[in-house]
Parts: C-alpha cells; structure tokens; sequence
C-alpha cells in the first residue's frame, strides 16, 4: 500500500519548464547550450538537464531549441507623462513587453501618481506591464519648463519635498536644474543619498561633474555632460557660468575648441573611481541633431503611438524651426563629439547605464523599440554588443542594488526573460 503510494505521488508543480534552451550568459561572455531551466511563479527556480527536469510536473512546456535565453531589457531612463493623455501611456505599457523590455525606469513626468500606481498594480500581477522603477516628480527649482515637478527655493522646501517623495516610495530620486540654483543643487543630491536613494540628474552649468560626483550624484542623465569634463577649461568654463562672464553659447564654444583625450580619460577615471556613471541617452540626441537628414514621420511605428503622444513631438520640432544652418551643424558636432567618448568611458570604468529618453516630448523615440535602437548606437560608436547588453540588462538592476534578482539567466533571478531567435 505504502508503495502504491509512493508510486502515485506526483510530481512537483512547477509554472514553465523552457527545453532545450541556449543561455546568454553576458557577463561570462559564453552561451551555456542545450540546458532545461524550469520557472515557478516569478524566479527561475532550476536550471539542469532532461533528468532534473523529468524530476517536475510544468504546466506549460515551451520549446527552446535552436533558440537563446536572456534577461528582459531594461530601458533604464523613459518618460510617462501628457496629464491630457494618461490613456496613451497605458498602452504603451504593453508596448514595451512586445519590444522584449521588462524595465523600465522612469525619470519623471507630470503624471507622476498614476506611474505610480500602475507600478504597485504590476508589481501585484493586477496589470500587464514591464516592472516600473520611478523617480516620480523631479526635484527642481520655481517655475521650471515642467510642469509636475516638485519645486524648492529653501532647504526647508527640499526637506518637505524629500519627505513626500519618501511617502511616495519613489525608487529613485531626479534632480534637474532648469530653475535650480547650484548650492541648492548641491544640497538636493546630498540629502536624498543619504536618505539612502540613488540620485540622478543633469548637470548645472555653474558646477562641474567632478562636484556633482563628490556630493555623491550616481548617474550623469544625457552624454553631452560628458565633454564637460572632457577640457582642461571645465572649471574656469563652470566659473564664467556661474558669475554670468559667459554665456552658454560662449562656454559651448570654449569646450569644442579645447577637447583633450587624455584630459577626459583622467576625469572619466576619477568619477568612475566615485561610483558615478552615465545614461548617455544617445539616441534622442541623434534624433534631434539629425532631425533635418531623416524621414521619422514615415516610421510605421508611429501607427503604434496614440495622436496626443505624436502631436507632444512637435513641442521640440518647433523650437527647432528656426535653426540656421550654422546651428544644425553645432548639434550634429556636439553629437559626434559626445558619441565618440562612449568606449573611453566604458575603458575608464564608469558604468554606462542603457536608456533612451522614451516617451511623450521626446521626438521620434518610440517605447519599446527605442532601446533596441539605443544599443545600436552603442555598438556603431564603438563597444561591443557584450557590453552593449551589460549597460541594459546588468547595469540598470546594479543602479538599484538589485543585482541579485536581475541581470542573469541563474537559479534565483527574475524570471523576465526573452527567448530569441539568434544569439545577440
Ligand atoms: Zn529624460
């Protein structure tokens, strides 16, 4: 009788059991070929052979042969926002998962308190969606260009707008400085580190990157900032800024002129030496600086974007209307210049973090396929399609500490994952 028993015991339940499957391992730079890796629930639970797996009852096999396993991308900088239009961004939420990207990160918006719904919604299985990791409303100063930002004038303000972001539970915190003066600037990254946040933002034109840096700044948003740092002038071009002996036009003017290779390899070194890295957001910048030499409103794409979301584009496009000639060649020289730092950056050790700037505004760079897009650039500008997917998939998880759970196909981690058709 006992034996019987034994005999009809059944086997344990797992959720999917992937056969056959060929895994990216990225960081060890090697496909693990022909492994079973069986899921429960969110966590890859095991990874074996045909005899761990026949040890397992799936409810759903999926085929894998022929075929390559890796984690879901992270666009690790997007934009939810168009209080006119929340009904857009809903969609894009499928959108991203039938781009292959499971994060996302969202570097703020006007529509900051739906984000953040939508992500505990997610977060609790009640919505299909990549996992959201927000900002929620940035940090900047009185009547900046955004609107929903929190805005400060005092340190008492920006303690009473920490506290609510903690309220919030915003998981990371933004800091722009459109109407920000420098030292409060200084203080909103200082105080939201040790509020135990990673702090991300653009970079004052009155402080250097090495300042931001020091005050424990983890992320440069936006490649441009990096030729800052790139000539020996960038404190006496910082300076002028801040005493208003310069203007941005003569600053910019100064820095193309005096770019120096080993200047920025030194300053690369000692930010990433700092823990400070960059979300280059390469993509956005080539979209604008070659806005004149592209036809992106025949991108059939576009089918896939609602009409307000579209319409938000034009915001940037009339700006430029008036460009002369003379400027749309500064914005296609800054873009070659800022894009040819990437492998001095990757060879400097500061971690570059994959993002696209994706979302309402941001003309022509569309949720989802952006970040394929992004990683592209990266590619064209000289890293290696390893550390390409390094800045998507391992570096976004490692800005939040959640290097355990993300950033591998292995027994523990997330179970957001692609299967693909050709190794990547
Ligand atoms: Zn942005």
């Amino acid at each position: 009788m006992a034996a019987l028993l034994i005999g009809c015991q059944e086997k344990p339940q797992i959720d999917i059991l992937i056969k056959n499957i060929n895994i990216v391992d990225i960081e060890g730079d090697s496909i693990l070929n022909s492994h079973y890796v069986l899921i429960r629930q969110d966590t890859i639970f095991a990874i074996g052979d045909e005899i761990l797996a026949s040890q397992y009852n799936p409810a759903e096999t999926i085929d894998g042969e022929g075929k390559f396993l890796m984690p879901g991308l992270w666009d690790n900088h997007v934009h939810f926002g168009g209080a006119g239009y929340i009904d857009e961004n809903v969609q894009l939420l499928p959108l991203y998962l039938a781009f292959g990207v499971t994060t996302v990160r969202d570097a703020s918006g006007d529509i900051s308190l739906e984000v953040l719904k939508w992500r505990d919604e997610i977060n609790e299985r009640k919505r299909i969606g990549p996992k959201i990791l927000t900002s929620g409303p940035k940090i900047e100063g009185i009547e900046s260009i955004w609107p929903g930002d929190l805005e400060v004038s005092s340190s008492d303000e920006l303690d009473k707008a920490l506290d609510s972001l903690e309220i919030l539970k915003v998981d990371f915190v933004k800091i722009t400085d459109n109407t920000m003066k420098p030292a409060l600037f200084m203080e909103a990254i200082k105080k939201a580190t040790a509020r135990g946040w990673s702090v991300s933002g653009h970079i004052p034109a009155a402080l250097t990157l090495d300042q931001v840096s020091k005050a424990g700044q983890k992320t440069v948003e936006h490649l441009g900032y990096m030729l800052r740092a790139s000539t020996p002038k960038e404190s006496e071009i910082s300076a002028g800024r801040a005493s208003g002996k310069l203007t941005s036009i003569e600053a910019n003017a100064i820095q193309m002129e005096t770019l120096d290779d080993s200047v920025a390899m030194a300053n690369f070194r000692q930010l990433a030496s700092q823990g400070t890295g960059v979300v280059p957001t390469l993509l956005i910048s080539y979209n604008i600086a070659y806005l004149d030499e592209n036809e992106f409103e025949k991108d059939t794409i576009l089918n896939y974007l609602g009409p307000m979301l579209k319409e938000s584009y034009q915001w940037r496009i009339q700006r430029m209307a008036t460009d002369t000639p003379e400027d749309r060649q500064n914005r296609k020289d800054g873009f070659e210049a800022a894009a040819r730092l990437l492998p001095m950056i990757q060879e400097s050790g500061m971690k570059i973090i994959a993002g696209t700037d994706a979302g309402y505004l941001n003309t022509y760079d569309y949720p989802g396929l952006a970040i394929h897009l992004e990683l592209q650039k990266f590619v064209e500008y000289g890293l290696t399609p390893r550390e390409a997917l390094i800045a998507s998939v391992i570096n976004g998880p490692g800005y939040f500490g959640m290097e355990k759970e993300f950033g591998a196909v292995k027994v523990g981690k997330s179970a957001n994952l692609l299967l693909l058709n050709s190794n990547p």
